[in-house]
């Protein structure tokens, strides 16, 4: 029987997706067609109808977010009509997949019991470290290219052994470095992300009894965003459907954004001749927004070449212009949106249904500012990455150090964490002693001291550091995970550390630390070992934004971390030469191509309203930039576009020149300091002594007052709280009579 709930609200062509009969299937589609919502839907399809178990499907995501969002989704359907729920349904990233099964199956892969996962930063460490020890220079090897190499050759399948032929001689050595570097993390019993995957992969093709019983296991295999899959991601799709080619995978060539980091679009083309009987589903109606947007959109994404090509079309409405504002210069632009943003707040648009999307991570600080500035909520996805801030790495190299004494990597990232006085004379002969013995750099520590190697103001430092870490250990053998992160975080010394520092920077990472903790308590491991998985769930979230998505708050992301999201109203800001398309792929060729998908990409976010923003000056560099507007906006028919003239309301402030800069960032929240404009008077409006009321800390007394214009701050005394500094222009900040 056909469950009509699910095939309610699709179209034909979707319904064929949904309830094609098993085997290869390609949904490719554009933006907003409904491609992740048909995926959802086959899914639901295959267990109500098909009576599918969810433990028989495994179905892989871009991102672990939208894994979370697509089990709720899935999760809601489900539990409506049937008993099923998902705990049993294989639903991840390639590498969250990739490392569940290595779990499972660790000696069989080939590595040790509790193996680790090297994130980008520990992963450039270690090869750091490689070099040392072959006494290669820094200079001419730089860690981050090697790094790319590496990843680049894993991404491929490749290892060190197989790179000899036709290689110039900086990629031989390059080649020995790789297998030098590969020798250490086997010693270490380390692997990182791409090696999540090309482990994996090897698993299965050399152990054919565990290939079949997975083949037998996954009998339909579901993917989004198909069109950023690596090489190795389409082998191990293949090897894994086997020849019955149960694979259900949607994408779309026009939003393929992720070539620099190893995605091939030809993908698509090749699943095309591996399978040839695969059934072609072209899906071309949009969903999600006006007929204007993907008008604009389908013009400026004619002009790739190569595409497999096809054209959006809506039956929904018009829609108003394509608005585009010309900004005097970056402040000005960030003015503008954050008005905009607040006048579509008080017309009734909810703040999540807003976003500002740009090509680098750093145009993000102004719009912050300017947002703190105006108290409006917001969010940033995939920039302020909870678990890559520093101090939530810190603790986490703790705890990892605590329970795996050979963790080298963590070792080294909190050895002098907080100071500790061990300098860098004994670092290194620590370092040689753990080579020439082959032991792990804590447990050489330990016979150091033991032996008396160090000199007596050395050896006080290390043996602390060691006895620390032992009694850390000792202590954590009979507590679960939340205590053990807090008890890391005391013991350690960071909480200390940061709590005598008394700015507004090391209150937040205070404040993170005890967000970590609160992770800890809240985290439900899978299967096995809590701290193992954490940890893993961490290094695996590192690269994506954390946030709650229920608070209302406006979204600021990149262009590449929007995909697959949509807005009602978006914001496209930058698009200048140089900065977007980027400087890197102002030449022409498949660079400019990417940069255009990513356009595209960004343009199809919104639901209702686009607005496209440019600066005619920028401070790039630190220096004051002329721009030209991007080729893009030039590429879109000038029919749909409308230009929005300054308002007064921003204007103010805003549209100053560079050399008044200073006066625009004047504080604002103060009355006397507003009236007057100018950061001597705000000075003088505060007295040593005076009263104010800050939103979070309450009131208090000010105690100091420092610095001039954007850098002017306060120190105050709460009453409820600690003595604080605070930046007087982010500090909303009110006198009290
Ligand atoms: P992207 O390429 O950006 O990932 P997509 O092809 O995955 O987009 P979805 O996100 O699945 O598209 O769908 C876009 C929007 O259209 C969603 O809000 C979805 O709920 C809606 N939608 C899809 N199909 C239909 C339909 N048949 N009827 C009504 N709404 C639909
Ligand atoms: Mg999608």
């Amino acid at each position: 029987m056909i469950d009509m709930a699910v095939l309610q609200e699709i179209n034909e062509q979707q319904r064929q997706a949904v309830t094609a009969p098993a085997g290869p299937v390609l949904v490719l589609a554009g933006a907003g067609s409904g491609k992740t919502r048909v995926l959802v839907q086959r899914l639901v399809y295959l267990v109500l109808t098909e009576q599918i178990a969810p433990s028989a499907i495994l179905a892989v995501t871009f991102t672990n977010k939208a894994a979370a969002e697509m089990r709720e989704r899935i999760e809601n359907q489900l539990s409506k009509t049937s008993h099923h729920g998902t705990s049993d349904l294989w639903l991840g990233t390639f590498h969250g997949i990739a490392h569940r099964l290595l779990r499972r199956h660790t000696a069989e892969a080939g590595l040790g019991a509790g193996f680790q996962i090297l994130d980008s930063d520990d992963q450039a460490r270690l090869i750091r470290r490689v070099l040392r020890n072959l006494e290669l220079d820094e200079r001419r090897y730089p860690p981050k290219d090697l790094q790319h190499f590496i990843n680049r050759h894993k991404d491929e399948g490749r290892r060190p052994g197989t790179l000899n032929d036709g290689i110039d001689p900086w990629q031989l050595q390059a080649s020995r470095i790789y297998t030098a570097y590969e020798n250490t993390c086997r010693t270490l019993n380390v692997v990182d992300f791409a090696e999540l995957l090309l482990r994996t992969y090897e698993l299965f093709q050399k152990n054919s009894a565990l290939l079949e019983h997975y083949r037998e296991r996954f009998q339909h295999i579901l993917v989004d965003e198909f069109q950023d899959t690596n090489a190795l991601q389409y082998n191990m799709l293949q090897l894994l459907a086997g020849p019955r080619g149960r694979l259900f995978l949607v994408g779309d060539d026009d939003q393929s954004i992720y070539g620099w980091r190893g995605a091939r679009v030809e993908n698509l083309q090749r699943f095309r001749q591996d399978y040839p009987r695969a059934e072609l589903i072209r899906l071309e109606q949009n969903y999600r927004s006006t007929a204007t947007i993907l008008q604009a959109a389908n013009a400026l994404i004619r002009r790739n070449s190569g595409r497999l090509g096809k054209e959006l079309w809506t039956s929904g409405p018009q829609g108003g212009a394509i608005r585009v504002y010309q900004a005097y210069n970056e402040r000005d632009e960030a003015a503008f949106v954050v008005a905009e943003l607040q006048r579509l707040y008080t017309q009734g648009l909810p703040r999540r249904q807003m976003a500002v999307l740009y090509r680098s991570n750093a145009q993000s600080r102004l719009l912050e500012e300017r947002l703190l500035e105006h108290n409006v909520p917001y969010r940033v996805y995939g920039g302020m990455r909870f678990f890559e801030r520093t101090e939530v790495k810190d603790a986490l190299a703790y705890l990892r150090l605590a329970t795996y004494a050979a963790d080298d990597a963590s070792f080294e990232r909190i050895v002098n964490v907080p100071p500790r006085g061990i300098g860098n004379q004994t670092l290194e002969l620590i370092r040689a002693t753990a080579r020439t013995t082959a032991q792990p750099l804590l447990a050489t520590c330990r016979r150091l001291v033991e032996e008396h190697a160090l000199s007596p103001r050395a050896a006080a430092a290390v043996g602390q550091f060691v006895s620390l870490l032992d009694t850390m250990r000792q202590r954590h053998a009979d507590l679960d995970l939340g205590d053990r992160m807090a008890l890391v975080i005391r013991d350690s010394g960071l909480e200390a550390h940061y709590a005598a520092q008394s700015d507004e920077r090391a209150a937040t990472r205070l404040e993170n630390l005890g967000e970590l903790v609160n992770a800890t308590r809240t985290y439900c491991p899978p299967e096995g070992d809590p701290l193992d998985h954490f940890l893993a769930h961490a290094a695996l979230e590192a690269g994506e934004g954390q946030g709650d998505a229920w608070e209302d708050c406006v979204q600021l992301m990149t262009l590449h971390a929007a995909k697959g999201l949509e807005f009602h109203a978006v914001f496209l800001v930058g698009l200048e030469e140089g900065l977007f398309p980027h400087q890197r792929a102002m030449e022409g060729g498949e660079m400019l191509e990417e940069e255009r998908r990513l356009c595209y990409v960004g343009m199809t976010r919104a639901q209702c309203q686009l607005t496209l923003a440019y600066a005619e000056q920028r401070r790039i560099n630190g220096l004051e930039r002329i721009m030209t507007p991007s080729r893009f906006l030039g590429e879109l028919p000038e029919q749909l576009l409308e230009p929005v003239r300054a308002a007064a309301s921003w204007q103010r402030g805003a549209r100053t020149r560079p050399n008044q800069g200073q006066q625009q960032s004047t504080p604002r929240a103060m009355p006397p300091a507003r009236s007057s404009g100018s950061p001597a008077s705000a000075k003088g409006s505060l007295r040593l002594g005076g009263q104010v009321r800050h939103p979070v800390f309450g009131e208090g007394t000010v105690t100091s007052i420092e610095g001039h214009g954007p850098d002017a701050r306060i120190r105050v005394r709460f009453h409820q709280d600690k003595e604080r500094w605070l930046l007087l222009r982010l500090a909303k900040l009110t006198t009290v009579a």
